[in-house]
Parts: C-alpha cells; structure tokens; sequence
C-alpha cells in the first residue's frame, strides 16, 4: 500500500497546464486514477469542485459534547495503544482537554496510525460522539496539529477545525489514498500559492461591476471556505467564468460569420411569386414576418446563419421552400438535410409536387437510394440540374459534389451534431445556412445553444386550428378506445396508432407492432383499411405506403416512432399512443403534432398501464394539461435536465462544469452582455483591459474554438 500524498511545497516553476504527476506524492499510478475522474492538470485539480461541505469550524469543549451529535474537539494526547478487544483489536488515543477526556477509536489501519501519534501531541479530531463506557469517536477526521511542541498555525489545519471539503470520489482513488483526505493534501499546498499560480482571467470592471471575487480567492474559498456562506459567492464567481467564456466563444463566432463574403441573392421573383399563389392558403403574417427576415439575410452580402423555431404545424416547410426558391433564382443550388429517411422523404413528395410544374429539378438522396438510380441523382447534382435537393446525412457523403450550392437548409436542426452540420456548409462555398427547430426551448438555454444566431420565430399557428384534445387511458380500456376511433372514422378521418421504438429492445419493440397490426386488421377493424410502417421496411414501400395514406387509400397507420417528425397528413385527427408511458415529453410532443394539422378537432389518446413512475405520471399529466410547446419544454428541462439538450455532442462548446444553465440564468445573462459588449467594442481583445482574457482565452479555449468556428 502507498502512503498517503505528503503535503508539499509546491515548485515555484509549478504551472496550471503541468500534468499533476508533477506534484510530490503524485506518482504514475495516482496520476493515472486522477486522470480516470478528468484531472489530467493542475488546474483541472483546482477546479474539482466538493461535493459539498462539512462544518467543523466550531471547537466544543469535551464536557459539552453531546452524545450522538457530530462535533469536533481539541485536545492532548494522553496515552495510546492497541486494545485487544473481545472481538478485534482496535487502536485507541486518549486526549483531554481542559474539563474532561475523551476515546479515539481504529479498527483499521491501525499499522499505519499507531505510527501516528506520540503522548502530548495536539489533536483536533471531529466525527459523531458516542458513549461506550467513556466518550468516544470511531474513526475520527483527525488533524496532529502540534508535534514535538512545534505548533501549527490555526490555518493550516485541512482536516478539522474549519469547514471542510468533500470531494467525489472513486473505489480506485479511495484505494490510492486519493479519498476526500488525500485530496485535500494536495489540493492545500497549491491554494496557498494560488495567487502565483492563477492569473485573473476578468477585466477589472467585470469583476466590480457584477460583484464578483477575485479568481484565487474564489478558488480558495471553494476548497477551503472561510464560512459556508462564501462558498456560494465562490461557486457563482467560477460559473460565471465557465459562461463568460462560452458566451465570449459565441460572439466571436457570431462576428466571425457576419465579417464573412457571402452570397447576395436577387429579390424574390419569377419562381416565388407563382410558388406562393400555389399554395391553397394564405401565408400566416408570423410566416410573413420571418421570410421578410430571411430575403434581408439572403440578399444582404454577408452570409446568412439563422435559426428558425416554429412550434410543430406551425408551418416552416413552406418557409424554407421559399428560402430555396430564392437562391434557384439567383441560379444556386438549395439543399435541405432531414434527420430521418421518411422525413426527408415526406419533404419530397410535398416539395416535388410543387416544384415539378414551375420546372424545377428536385431530387431525394437518402441511403435508401441505390445503384443506377444514385449514380444519375449524383450525376444532376454535380452537373447542377437539380437545383433543389433533398436527403438525410447522405447527402454529406464524399461522394455527393454540388454544381453551386447557395443554400443549405437543416431541418429539425437538434437532431444533428455540429459536424454533420458543417460538412454540409462546406460543400458550398460560403452558403447561407437556416436551420430549423420546432424544440421550444426556454430563453436561457437558447441564448446558449444558438447563442450566435439570428433568431426567426414562427409565433403563432395557422388559422382554424383547434387545440389537440388529450386523454389518458389504461390498457383495460381498449374496447372504448377502439370504439371511440371507429367513430372517428365514420367522419371520414384518419388515425395513427403508434408503437414505441427503443433501440435495446428493438426486435421485441418490432414485433409488438408488427403482432398488433395483424391483431387489429384481422380482429378488431376487418372492415377498414390499415398499413404497417416501421423502419425496416424498404424506403420505396414506405415512400408508397406514406403516399397512399396521405391520399386516403389507408384508415390507420400503425407505425413506430419513424412518423414521430415531419409527417403532415391534416386529415389523420386520432393519435394512440400505446406504452405511452415509455416516451420523453418532448417526443410524445413531436408525435402529437402530427395530428391538429387540419381544421377538424383532433384526439391524443395516450394508453399506458399501472404501475407508472412519479416521472411518467408527470409527464402524461403534462401532456393532457397543454399543447403549448413552451410549457411543455419546460417541464421538460425541468425533469431531466439540461444535460440531455447540452452535450458537447450537439454543439461543440465546451461542457459546462459549474455553471447550469437553468439555476444560474441570471449570471448567463450578465456574462453574456459582458461578452458581447466586449467582443463588440474590441473584437481582438487587444485592449489592455482585455488581455487577460486574451491570454486566458488563447491557452484554455482556443482549440476548441476552431470546432466551435465550422458550425
Ligand atoms: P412544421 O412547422 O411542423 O414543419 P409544416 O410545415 O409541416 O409544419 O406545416 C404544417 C401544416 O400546416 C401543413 O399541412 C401545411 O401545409 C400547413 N400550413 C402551413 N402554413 C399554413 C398556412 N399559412 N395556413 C394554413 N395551413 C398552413
Ligand atoms: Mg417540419
């Protein structure tokens, strides 16, 4: 066994990109289990934040002790020695103070502690008081604060005596002494050089102006808090650094897409005027109002980058066929990328149709599209004779070339990594990207993950359509389900049944689905017309399965969640949901919208059987309570957090560590204003003002910088 890190001086050459094998009592293996938890340097140890806090700042004399308190005493060793008990050997420590005296107890480790003490040694020792023919504490925290009449100063004691730190843990730090105990040794010695060995990284007017610690004594005081109310200011002074500087990425990111050459496409003319008198509707004035927000964009020289959210149904299609229409007539190519085959597919039939009578090439490039067929689509898109394509991650492929790409549209634009988006944009040279989203999302978070975007907002539906009715049943209720949707039908309408999908249990999941459609086709609707559509089934068959329901020649469609975005068929206006239950909120929102779509009230049947976790008994509430997409992200973020939305994964910007978007809106909002200002008024950060945060910037964030750059 190892012996635990000696406290040590730190090298006065020490520095926060050192790896922490650099430090005494640091060797290969404990680097090697430090680095399993993500400290890989001394400043990622600095900034491994406790767990939380234990107060042992107040001192109790031994005769005030109460028994089964926790508490923490000072007093002299008196004797020690091993006990040979009934049971185990055990190692005790007699100190007194000056009204009574009192047990410190080992089972363990007693090899290594009897070494420990010697008789008039100080002692500070804390844990819960307990009466076993005596006083006494087992396994105390304990610190030696005076040997061999040397007297340690009150400050430096780490274990006992103050508010101390409990940091997460693991078997294998435990094991190599890492526990809270061993942290605290090493993470001492470096705090008390800490102001050599952290630079400010915030000008001095932000720190005034939104009241912030300095950075070295925010990280003291984070580890080794002078009172627990500090702690809070610490924690929110490294927060706001964490979104200070994510914001600063995104403005820079955002000035860096505004100084780029783009395109300036012609006004809308000759091809959207007759598209726009197509339609057999009037474009909603919420609609109008982003189109005129996305012309200005696209005829504008720099290159456009907007987001456009829009509940679900609230018509963003037609808005980004438009946009697409533009840039054909300024004679560029339009591509639109869809997170999943039927999606992309669906887009195509609504946009073909369209297209093919103003005599505009639209092809659909989706894996599903093989062999000789590929070939003459790559062909036309390399040629520049389809001049609007569309498809799903196929269409990022090396083998895709576009003639003359002016305009990338990304539907359903979370479904995608950063990557996935910009190897998109990098086929063209500088085109306009819109994004889309019909995930509402609250403000602070959107400030984050779009946060260097122009935003449009579809805010309001379509006219004549009524609020979605939603209801929840057990399984038992089948028979008044199903009599309930025969009614439906004899309206003329249409309905979805719907299966959910998991990936674990996808073979169990499919045969569900598949058994039920049998079961109700041949049971329970003999006389009506039903269709199976899962993803297994081979995109031509589904292609015509889709084209047939929308043209009516099915009743219901059972399917998985593969109907779950995009499909749009206005006369479906009953939705099951069976194992509702097993569903997110935002998904069972998603599928819900595809009902509602046209001017007849439609019906949410969500079945699901008892007995139902707390989490899904709120979200089926949720779900019967309101269809406003806001509300409904909302809960959403509030039952599963906001890691789900946040993961470097979906956008490329650092992790946040201490700061969460939801609890610490009000500091994003303040760093985020300092940010933006200051990228606006110096964008190179080379006032002196602003240099810390240069050099600060340059050292920790700049080769996350060129990823966050591309998207
Ligand atoms: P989403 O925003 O979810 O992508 P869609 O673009 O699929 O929504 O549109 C939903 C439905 O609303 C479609 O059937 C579409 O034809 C219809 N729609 C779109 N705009 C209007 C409008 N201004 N008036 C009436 N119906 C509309
Ligand atoms: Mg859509």
């Amino acid at each position: 066994m190892s012996s635990p890190a000696t406290v040590s001086h730190t090298h006065p050459k020490t520095k926060l990109e050192d790896s922490v094998q650099y430090l005494k009592g640091i060797g290969p293996e404990k680097a090697k289990a430090l680095n399993s938890v993500g400290i890989e340097t001394i400043e990622d140890l600095l900034y491994y934040i406790p767990r939380r806090y234990l107060d042992r700042s107040t001192i109790l004399p031994i005769n005030k002790l109460k028994v089964g308190s926790t508490a923490t005493v000072i007093g002299r060793v008196e004797s020690f020695g091993i006990k040979r008990g009934r049971r185990r050997p055990q190692f005790q420590v007699i100190i007194r103070d000056e009204t009574g005296f009192m047990y410190l107890i080992w089972f363990q480790k007693l090899k290594y502690i009897k070494n420990l003490f010697e008789e008039n040694d100080l002692v500070v020792a804390s844990g819960e008081v307990r009466l076993f023919g005596g006083l006494q504490m087992i396994h105390p925290e304990f610190e030696i604060v005076s040997k061999s009449g040397v007297e340690k100063d009150e400050e430096e004691l780490i274990h006992t005596g103050r508010i101390i730190p409990l940091y997460p843990s693991t078997a294998e730090l435990k094991k190599l002494w890492l526990d809270s105990r061993g942290l605290r040794r090493v993470l001492k010695p470096l705090l008390d050089n800490v102001s050599n060995l952290v630079t400010e990284t915030l000008p001095q007017n932000v720190i005034s102006d939104s009241d912030l610690l300095s950075l070295p004594k925010a990280l003291k005081n984070i580890h080794f808090p002078e009172d627990l109310q500090v702690t809070n200011l610490a924690r929110s002074r490294l927060a706001f650094d964490e979104l200070f500087y994510l914001e600063l990425m995104l403005a820079l990111r955002k000035k860096k897409i505004h100084r780029e050459e783009g395109i300036a496409f012609q006004k809308p003319g000759n091809l959207v005027r007759p598209a726009l008198k197509m339609l057999p509707f009037e474009l909603t004035s919420a609609q109008k109002k982003v189109l005129r927000e996305i012309a200005a964009d696209m005829m504008s020289k720099t290159s456009m980058h907007r987001l456009l959210q829009g509940d679900v149904g609230s018509g963003k299609t037609i808005v980004a066929l438009v946009a697409m229409l533009m840039a054909v007539e300024s004679g560029y190519q339009s591509a639109l990328m869809a997170p999943t085959e039927i999606l992309a597919e669906q887009h195509y039939i609504t946009i073909h149709q369209m297209l093919e009578s103003l005599g505009v090439e639209t092809v659909l490039l989706t894996s599903s599209v093989v062999g000789s067929e590929r070939k003459s689509i790559l062909e036309d898109i390399a040629r520049g004779t389809a001049k609007v394509i569309i498809g799903t991650h196929a269409l990022i492929q090396k083998k895709v070339d576009f003639f003359k790409l002016g305009l990338v549209v990304i539907d359903e634009q979370h479904r995608f990594g950063v990557m996935q988006r910009a190897k998109l944009k990098q086929k063209g040279s500088s085109p306009d990207v819109l994004v889309m989203t019909a995930t509402p999302i609250p403000r602070s978070l959107a400030l984050t993950l779009y946060g260097d975007l122009d935003v449009s907002v579809i805010d309001s539906l379509p006219p004549g359509r009524k609020t979605i009715k939603t209801y929840l049943y057990s399984g038992n209720s089948k028979s008044k389900i199903y009599e309930f949707l025969e009614k439906e039908l004899q309206k003329g309408h249409q309905a979805y049944i719907v299966y959910p999908l998991v990936e674990e249990s996808e073979k169990a999941d499919l045969k569900a689905a598949t058994q039920s459609h049998e079961l109700l086709k041949k049971e329970i609707f003999p006389h009506r017309r039903l269709a199976l559509l899962h993803g297994r089934i081979r995109s031509k068959d589904r292609e015509s399965i889709m084209q047939a329901f929308r043209h009516g020649d099915y009743d219901i469609l059972v399917a998985t969640t593969v109907v779950e975005v995009g499909v749009d068929v206005p006369n479906a206006t009953v939705m099951i949901i069976e194992h509702a239950e097993r569903f997110g909120l935002s998904q069972l929102h998603q599928l819900r919208g595809r009902i509602g779509r046209g001017e007849d009230q439609s019906f949410c049947l969500l079945v699901a059987d008892p007995p139902l976790s707390e989490e899904a008994q709120k979200r089926l509430k949720a779900m019967c309570s309101t269809t406003d997409g806001f509300k409904i992200s909302e809960m959403d973020l509030k039952l599963r957090g906001p890691g789900e939305f946040f993961g470097t994964r979906q956008h490329g910007l650092p992790e946040l560590k201490i700061a969460d978007i939801v609890t610490d809106a009000s500091l994003l909002y303040q760093a985020r204003n300092w940010a933006f200002r200051i990228i606006e008024e110096d964008p190179n950060l080379v006032q002196k003002e602003n240099l810390c945060i240069r050099s600060n910037f340059v050292r920790k964030y700049k080769r996350r910088f060129s990823l966050v750059d591309i998207g």
